[in-house]
């Protein structure tokens, strides 16, 4: 159930003017008011022309493709809504030992990984079960158990409304970071499909992660078969309500809320003296002396353990505690609101400064 969510119930198609009530129906949070106007791009053409046309129309724009990575505002989006529904994956590339497939942005990301596996071409394997569609991965360098989609993707495709132009842009251009990009609130490219360079094999890449790595019962470092590493990752993002699931409430979230914060050298010996009675907390080592912090041990050893609700009908998940989740009920205010009393509660105990991971429409924390 991690597919783009179907737009024939409610949304009209290319420039129908009657915009559905709500956004809700196509966010994984069912949060979001109404659109001004909502489009449907079917291809890649289509695409491209319903943003030149909300431009014409000097209407703000929206992309919207699973709705898995964004908290829109209760009064909606003041704009042209673009639902990205295009579809399609071709080879269009094969090596000694790799292969290359452009995936139009609509395509469904599991349904994709799910291919690949299937196919015997290593390189998404760990990030299944991941929502939303393909074109939105690079905007945030989608991963997870120790991958992500830049190690893979050789090129982007985009139409540039600045330059009005559709052009290539290689991965360097895309400027790649830790759940970051050159795309990341920034909204001049839209993205019409991705290039991956996978491998050809039965194996996995190397397990990275430890908690993978113990679930498979292999060392860190070893290759597994492809459909064993989906598995195991489909079966701990289960376990954390991190895949889709309509009739489990904890998966009405946008995944993890905040990022891991990446501290300087500085901020982190301050922390560690912060910290010093409350246990040891996971960390990650970077270049330069940078250490990434887990945002879930510092939001429960702030006072937020999982299932600590808010008014208003929303709550952390109760099977993790980086993911806030619609109980049914809820809005946007009462969500934001959550989330800035966990930001602030962290920062007074800990010192440091949670950022959300999604994208915030019309609305800010
Ligand atoms: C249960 C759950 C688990 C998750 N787990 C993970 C995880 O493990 N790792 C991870 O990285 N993320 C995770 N996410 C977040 C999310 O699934 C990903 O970020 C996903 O790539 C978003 O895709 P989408 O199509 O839903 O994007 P949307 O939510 O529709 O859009 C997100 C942003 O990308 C922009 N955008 C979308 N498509 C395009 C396009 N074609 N061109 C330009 N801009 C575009 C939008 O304007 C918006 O700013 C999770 C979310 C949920 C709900």
């Amino acid at each position: 159930m991690n597919s783009v969510p179907d737009v024939s119930a409610d949304a009209p198609t290319a420039a129908d003017p009657t915009a559905p009530r709500s956004l809700g129906s196509f966010t994984t949070l069912q949060l979001g008011g109404p659109p001004q106007r909502l489009v449907v791009a079917a291809d890649v053409d289509g695409l491209v022309e319903r943003v030149r046309e909300a431009a014409l129309l000097q209407s703000p724009t929206l992309i919207l493709a699973g709705g898995s990575n964004v908290v829109i505002d209760d009064a909606g989006f003041p704009g042209t809504v673009v639902l990205v529904r295009s579809r399609g994956v071709r080879v269009v590339a094969e090596g000694a030992g790799t292969v290359t497939v452009r995936v139009e942005a609509g395509e469904p990301w599991d349904e994709l990984v799910a291919a690949t596996v299937e196919a015997g071409w290593p390189g998404l394997e760990c990030l299944s079960g991941i929502p939303g569609s393909t074109g939105a991965t690079p905007i945030q360098n989608v991963g997870a158990y120790g991958q992500e989609v830049a190690e893979t993707i050789t090129s982007v495709r985009v139409y540039d409304r600045v330059a009005d132009e559709v052009r290539t842009m290689p991965a360097e251009e895309c400027r790649f970071g830790y759940r970051g990009s050159v795309f990341k609130h920034n909204d001049r490219w839209v993205v019409l499909s991705v290039d991956f360079r996978l491998a050809r094999s039965p194996l996995s890449t190397p397990i990275r992660y430890a908690e993978l790595a113990r679930t498979l019962g292999v060392e860190v470092g070893d290759r597994v078969p492809l459909a064993a590493a989906r598995a195991a990752v489909l079966a701990l993002r289960a376990g954390k309500g991190m895949v889709l699931n309509p009739a489990d409430p904890d998966t009405r979230s946008v995944g993890s809320f905040f990022t891991n914060p990446v501290l300087d050298p500085a901020a982190y010996a301050l922390f560690r003296e912060r910290a010093r009675d409350a246990g040891e907390p996971p960390c990650w080592p970077g270049p330069d002396g940078v250490v990434k912090v887990s945002a879930a041990w510092l939001i429960d050893r702030a006072g937020f353990p999982k299932g600590y609700s808010g008014p208003g009908g929303v709550a952390i998940s109760t099977k993790h505690t980086l993911a806030l989740t619609n109980r049914g009920g809820g809005s946007t205010r009462a969500l934001l609101a959550l989330a800035a009393e966990i930001r602030d509660g962290v920062r007074e105990r800990f010192g440091v400064t949670l950022h959300p991971e999604p994208v915030l429409v019309n609305c800010a924390l």
